[in-house]
């Protein structure tokens, strides 16, 4: 599932493509992904909209439109790829710094293409994906952080200034996992299974360790972890372990450098132990029992 690094990769990315584009027409073909309003209300409503901006918030991709705005949060697998004007009618080939390539991440239009934004100019931003768990819709005005699936969104963990949050957000009773936190959308907003295991194994923090368990030393190490992986999987445009491609159809290059997901039963990178698999907060979660050892229960 895409997290905040590749979904801020994907706004990077498309940014310089298509802000200050009008949106000439606009072909929902999964009326279900759409949210809040009858389907043949939705293209109508976007016709010849300007992109004002394109932002993140939390995993949400937040078009800013005149007068409006579209969100498009990618689900599991969802792919939102641009195809220049010229190469339109060439489907399975990008422009990359590199020349023209075949991509095996952008897809001509198919069965898994839900939404298309026809931008004037002939370039079209693309809405793909295979398992569907995506959503979309639309907010009136400037209003979408007041919406009900944005509003519940905490903090920005890039922005996070970790000392005043410690006393704000940490809830000092909790007995969930602390793994179960962090993928807690309301506590922090845009971490997922990836970044989670990263942060935990970076702060030598066992996943199963009760919130209220954790030290504030082994708090601020936690913070101070989770920026550092999402940092560096925005340096690396994101992990591909899956579905998630850039915006031109490549990969990110943040996968072969992960330290933990992905790699239960494996030598730890650190330690050389073999990596270990269980699951904690209904989530698949690898851990290293060296770096990571069985929480001490406080009272
Ligand atoms: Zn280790």
């Amino acid at each position: 599932m895409p997290e905040l690094p590749e979904v801020e990769t994907i706004v990077r990315m498309l940014a310089p493509h298509a802000a200050g584009k009008r949106i000439d027409a606009a072909e929902l073909t999964l009326p279900r992904m759409l949210l809040g309003m009858p389907a043949r209300e939705f293209a109508p409503a976007l016709a010849g909209r300007a992109i004002e901006r394109i932002l993140r918030r939390g995993k949400y991709i937040v078009f800013e439109l005149e007068g409006c705005a579209l969100i498009i949060h990618l689900g599991m697998t969802g792919q939102l790829t641009w195809s220049p004007a010229e190469y339109a009618e060439t489907p399975g080939f990008v422009r990359s710094i590199t020349g023209l390539q075949r991509s095996k991440g952008v897809h001509p239009v198919d069965k898994h293409t839900h939404l298309i934004l026809n931008l004037a100019g002939g370039e079209r931003i693309l809405f793909r994906d295979p398992r569907t768990f995506g959503k979309i819709f639309l907010v009136p005005g400037r209003a979408w952080p007041a919406h009900p699936r944005l509003s519940i969104l905490g903090a920005e963990p890039l922005e996070l200034k970790v000392k005043p949050f410690l006393k704000q957000a940490f809830p000092e009773d909790s007995a969930r996992p602390v793994k179960a936190l962090l993928l807690d959308q309301s506590f922090l907003a845009g971490v997922g299974n990836i970044y989670a295991d990263e942060a935990l194994f970076r702060s030598g923090i066992h996943p199963k360790t009760r919130s209220r368990d954790l030290r504030d030393g082994q708090r601020i190490a936690l913070l101070e972890a989770v920026k550092a992986v999402l940092r560096k999987g925005i340096r690396n445009s994101g992990t591909s372990f899956s579905d998630y491609r850039k915006p031109d159809g490549s990969e990110g290059n943040n996968y072969e450098r992960l330290k933990v997901y992905g790699r239960g039963g494996e030598p730890c990178r650190k330690c050389g132990s073999i990596l270990s698999k269980s699951v904690v907060a209904q989530r698949g979660t690898v851990h290293c029992p060296e770096c990571q050892p069985a929480p001490k229960r406080r009272k």
